[in-house]
């Protein structure tokens, strides 16, 4: 079991668990695999069993394995903090992005996504930790923020993404968990038309499904830990 594909078919089935505990569809919530710092013969083995969908956290990781993977019908998500310099090159590269926090990277994606391309399938991240240090916007600025993005025709806004404080404490996940779904809750009663709720990694992911993230982003638990990156900062 200890193995890529082991651990992959593990949490598919503790996916389908969680939703099914909390009274979903087990097909309600879809797994995003976090390949950052792994190889690309290492997505190549997920992708055989079945995963399509990969999320990424720095660009040049992610433009090297898209031309080694390029064989594949991968779906390419950046999950990572934006620099507004990446922009243009995360616009053409990627079919999601999950971390547009300000005005500023939702206008210059816009800007940059070609109109022979879909529109860019994006999530407002929100910060809902006490400590301001994280990226992600305040629920007043996502509020905001998506009325912007509404009116920005080459991107199609999906819902929300968070990566709250991390905690042992199930309950305490549950609860930070909770408020990003009051936020998309308010957006949708606002008249946002969004179906995602991009939460939950290796350690906290059945929390996340019991208040009801369609997409999980699980890395390290498929892929094994990750050897540190002297990139990871500059990126
Ligand atoms: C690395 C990362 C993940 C995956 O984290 P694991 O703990 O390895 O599952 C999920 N989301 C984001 C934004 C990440 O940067």
């Amino acid at each position: 079991m200890d193995t890529i594909g082991g651990r992959w078919q593990a949490i598919k089935a503790s996916i389908e668990a969680a939703a099914l505990d909390a009274g979903r569809a087990p097909d309600s919530v879809s797994l995003l695999a976090v390949s950052k710092a792994h190889p690309a013969s290492a997505m190549r083995e997920v992708y055989m069993l079945g995963q399509r969908k990969f999320g990424e956290n720095y660009l040049q990781e992610a433009l090297t394995k898209q031309a080694e993977l390029k064989d594949l019908a991968i779906e390419w998500h950046f999950i990572g903090p934006i620099q507004s310099n990446k922009t243009q090159a995360i616009a053409q590269h990627f079919d999601w992005v999950h971390s547009v926090d300000r005005v500023k990277i939702a206008e210059r994606l816009n800007a940059a996504r070609s109109a022979e391309l879909p529109q860019l399938q994006v999530c407002i991240q929100v910060n809902i930790s006490e400590e301001n240090s994280k990226s992600g916007a305040s629920a007043a600025e996502a509020i905001a923020l998506a009325g912007h993005i509404r009116q920005l025709p080459r991107l199609s806004l999906r819902g929300l993404m968070a990566i709250p404080a991390p905690t042992a404490d199930p309950a305490v996940q549950q609860a930070q968990f909770r408020e990003v779904r009051n936020i998309y809750q308010t957006l949708l009663a606002q008249g946002h038309d969004l179906d995602t709720l991009s939460m939950g990694m290796s350690e906290d992911f059945p929390a996340a499904i019991r208040e009801g993230a369609t997409i999980v982003r699980v890395g390290s638990a498929i892929f094994g830990a990750r050897i540190k990156s002297t990139t990871s900062t500059t990126e």
